[in-house]
């Protein structure tokens, strides 16, 4: 038999990177016009893969719409092949949604003109998710192609010592729950099989190294060559190339031909003796310096963006249309429009911060185009929800509001809400006479209590009052603008269940009966200890730092939430600490402490402290810039200039709530440095979790014998973990991506903020905004648990729920379906180890509600919702298992009810 040899004309597209997306895109239509050409003329062109991403076609079609029908013919005849995904995403740093849509409007776009391709493809993420089996099975798919995170030993080294090698580039990937799929690892690049020469000489010599190449890992005598690189122009004499192939190595058949065939061809001849890997694939065993982690840290503005837009669009817009609007209503066109825009930030180059500044910039103003559709959404599914709710058993003359919890854990803490006291319009007189009889009312101090369905006091108050503009615009009329008066409410709510919701009231009061009935008990003692039921939180007036004691497991924590300040003399992709290993730290001085808020519900001290750090790296970085050095080889350090850094942190412990808050501002004038906190457990421990994509993932604190990297960076999405058989500590943030273990004395770093001046890679491209100058924020907290599986998997649901604040929105008094306490979505899970990651309606308008086992073994959940429930995959096809059935190890769970 003869070794036939695929050749796959591809081109990889980064859409933006080292040149704005329109730059690469008018690139891009040359390529598609090439392409397109090439399949009319030449009948010898199997097909053009396009790198595995759709919106290849939206970009395109946007310039040239007058090909439509080319291009669609071209996909129907299986000479454009198109999908599996819309975009190609970074793996770590968008959340589980954002994967399933990536998979949902790839394959949608892919099916309409005709047939997705059939396999996963992962060309260049920077390394590759645990879950990827799973989700390629929920989504249709039982092979991946991908780039990194197994090294490929080749077949004169069959024996492999690591968890990450395998001899051949075909092996079996088996994720946390046992799902399998074939991987197939670009061993030798994407680009193995780029720019075939014509030239029978220099034919022979490139068929001599590029066939022992591939034959060195193959694993059949089916050869995959990809015909393409970054950016590649598509080879337009391919098939002439391959003809003088043929005449040079008639041993071999060489065919032009795409990924289903190659598959095929592949997955019938596998041998017995494949390696399997397992889980996630993040260059574990490498020198540690090129994973491309700390794309995790670059541009952290972005990540926390993300964070907030997802939420707004997942939390908020979508679960509430999907439980509070008519089904006719649910607005399906509008959510997919918010997915593809928010998806063009979700790629490899774009939401890593590993581009240059312009491409940056307008991924800022789509993360706007976002979120102003998700509060448009959100606004009227609110509004369709409390109108819904019963609240007439308020008494007249009250202001009833309704607070909200998206999220799937019942929650304790304090809500703040705006209520509207009175309003007047411009229809009734001049603007300024309208706002100074409202600017009257607020002036009023009046005395209100907030009480809850039964009409019992709760404790809670009013902050303070505004006056300001406002207008209505009504469907069916025109606009009425007026002045507005509102009250700041804080209401401190009791285990509101999750997916539910609470009704409550503002009551005017006369002067006397003033909070009489409240208590009055703060839980600032001596102005630097916060203590609640659960912790005492004792600040250092020495050095700031925090002595924390865990009531509930009598265990005490020392010395935590330290800010770190170092160089870093890398770039967009890498950290690299400039040589002079200058570390500065908040604990270097004593903190100036203000009590912010000293209420029965809730304490807020802040800490300020001044650190004096290096204005920036000496010239010797600019130069190492400039001369393209590597950055293992560089030895730039920090300038001997100081300029300040206030650091203003504010730690807020609230009364029944185990979660300890922090809200960190500063204004970043310094470059060339990295920022973290700094958390010292001082646990032993050989493991850490932390929440990836569907997965709680569990990592060695210490990486392996190959590692030359000093530092051992990590991405999360809401938390990462330390524990002992004793008990541990999660850390929950919003946005932040990077984590590092210390193992020495167990300390959980997150990384605030990277402050770097280039792009790095393959080239010199300075990137000032990379440098992250300006007013800067971080949201972090911490919560602790006990020995139980049960309490550390509730330490992992707070935390996800941290992200997720309660809303807070204001009704009238009125009947409603709805009781004026409840919940849209119950669900039995006594070990609190099923994640809800969305809730949605699919394409028939059926309710989706989707999770994940944080734990590796089963647990027993129940979903209960209107309608017949079934397990479904991605695209609401059914799947064999029962709903009621134990949630496996590490499951992905699709429920879908049937009205
Ligand atoms: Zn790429």
């Amino acid at each position: 038999m003869k070794k036939k040899v695929f050749v796959i004309s591809h081109s990889h597209w980064d859409r933006e990177w080292y040149m704005s997306f329109e730059k690469h895109r008018l690139r891009l239509v040359k390529l598609v016009d090439e392409v397109l050409d090439l399949i009319d003329n030449d009948p010898e062109f199997n097909s053009f893969q396009l790198d595995g991403q759709a919106i290849i076609i939206d970009d395109y079609l946007a310039i040239r719409p007058e090909n439509k029908e080319r291009v669609d013919r071209a996909i129907a005849n299986g000479k454009l092949r198109v999908g599996p995904f819309y975009v190609l995403q970074d793996d770590f740093l968008i959340s589980p949604e954002a994967h399933v849509k990536d998979f949902q409007i790839g394959r949608q776009m892919s099916e309409t003109a005709g047939k997705m391709m059939g396999i996963g493809y992962f060309p260049d993420t920077f390394g590759n998710m645990g879950q990827t089996p799973q989700m390629l099975k929920l989504a249709g798919l039982d092979a991946v192609a991908f780039g990194r995170g197994v090294k490929p030993t080749g077949l004169n080294n069959q024996v492999t010592d690591g968890n990450f090698e395998s001899p051949f580039s075909e092996m079996k990937w088996i994720g946390p729950d046992k799902s399998e799929v074939l991987g197939i690892l670009f061993a030798n690049w994407y680009s193995n099989g780029n720019e075939i020469p014509v030239d029978p000489t220099e034919a022979k010599a490139y068929w001599q190294q590029k066939l022992a190449d591939v034959e060195k890992y193959a694993s059949t005598d089916n050869l995959l060559l990809m015909n393409g690189v970054d950016h590649q122009p598509v080879q337009k004499d391919i098939s002439q190339a391959l003809a003088v192939a043929r005449e040079l190595f008639p041993d071999y058949e060489f065919i032009h031909s795409n990924f289903d065939e190659y598959l095929a061809a592949v997955k019938a001849d596998l041998p017995e003796n494949l390696s399997t890997i397992e889980g996630e694939l993040t260059s574990q065993e490498t020198d540690g310096w090129y994973t491309l982690t700390n794309t995790a840290s670059s541009r952290v503005y972005l990540k926390q963006k993300n964070a907030a837009v997802q939420r707004q669009l997942i939390n908020e817009a979508t679960q509430l249309a999907a439980i509070a609007l008519p089904k006719s209503d649910y607005p399906q066109a509008q959510l997919k429009y918010a997915w593809k825009v928010l998806l063009e930030n979700h790629i490899h180059d774009s939401i890593t911060g590993c581009s240059i500044d312009p491409v940056h910039r307008e991924m800022m103003t789509r993360f706007e185009k976002v979120a102003a559709i998700a509060e448009s959404i959100s606004d009227e599914a609110q509004k369709a929800l409390v109108a819904d709710i019963r609240t007439d058993q308020f008494p007249e003359g009250t202001l009833p509001f309704v607070v909200i919890n998206p999220s799937d854990i019942a929650r304790t803490g304090v809500v703040t809400a705006e209520v509207e006291l009175d309003r007047a319009l411009f229809k009734d007189g001049r603007p300024d006479e309208q706002f100074a009889k409202m600017q009257l009312i607020a002036q009023q101090n009046r005395h209100y209590t907030i009480i809850d369905g039964k009409g019992q006091a709760v404790a809670g108050r009013v902050t303070g009052y505004t006056t300001r503009f406002g207008a209505d615009l009504p469907d069916d009329r025109f606009r009425v603008p007026y002045i507005g008066v509102y009250a700041q409410v804080e209401v401190q709510v009791h285990d509101l269940a999750a997916f539910g919701w609470e009704t409550f009231a503002l009551q005017l009061e006369a002067q006397n009966q003033r909070y009489a009935d409240q208590p009055s008990e703060s839980l600032i003692t001596d102005g630097h200890i916060l203590e609640n039921d659960y912790l005492t939180v004792t600040i250092s007036q020495v050095d700031g730092s925090l002595t924390i004691l865990d009531k509930r497991t009598h265990k005490t924590y020392q010395r935590m939430v330290v800010i770190e300040d170092t160089g870093d003399m890398g770039n967009e992709y890498i950290y690299k600490e400039t040589a002079d290993q200058k570390r500065i730290y908040s604990t270097d001085q004593a903190p100036r402490l203000q009590i912010k808020q000293d209420t029965p519900e809730k304490a807020t001290v802040e800490l300020n402290s001044t650190l004096q750090i290096p204005k920036q790296a000496t010239d010797q970085l600019a130069y190492e810039q400039r001369a393209v050095i590597d950055i293992t080889h560089r030895q730039a350090t920090r300038s001997s200039e100081m300029i300040d850094l206030e650091l203003h942190l504010a730690v807020t412990l609230e009364a029944d709530n185990p979660t300890l808050q922090f809200d960190l501002t500063y204004d970043n004038q310094a470059m060339d440095h990295r920022l973290r906190v700094l958390f010292p457990t001082q646990l032993q421990t050989d493991f850490n979790e932390s929440e990836s994509i569907f997965e709680v993932v569990k990592r060695n604190n210490r990486p392996e014998k190959y590692w030359e990297n000093p530092t051992n960076p990590q991405r999360q999405q809401a938390f990462v973990n330390l524990h002992d058989d004793q008990g541990g500590v999660t850390v929950a943030s919003d946005g932040l991506n990077e984590y590092e273990i210390l193992p020495q004395d167990g300390t959980i770093a997150v990384t605030l903020l990277r402050s770097v001046g280039e792009l790095g890679d393959w080239g010199y491209f300075l990137t000032p905004e990379a440098q992250c100058q300006g007013p800067q924020h971080a949201h972090f907290a911490l919560i602790f648990h006990g020995p139980q599986t049960v309490d550390r998997l509730k330490s992992y649901r707070l935390a996800r729920a941290f992200a997720a604040p309660m809303l807070a929105v204001q009704t009238t008094r009125h009947a409603g379906q709805r009781a004026n306490m409840g919940q849209w979505l119950t669900i039995d899970d006594p070990d609190n180890a099923f994640a809800v990651t969305g809730v949605e309606r699919d394409a028939d308008q059926q309710l989706i509600v989707r999770g994940y086992n944080l734990d590796s073994t089963p647990h027993s959940v129940q979903v209960k919702s209107a309608g017949v429930d079934a397990l479904v995959d991605f695209q609401s096809a059914p799947i064999q298992r029962a709903t009621d059935s134990e949630l496996a190890p590490a499951e992905i769970r699709n429920y879908r009810f049937k009205v």
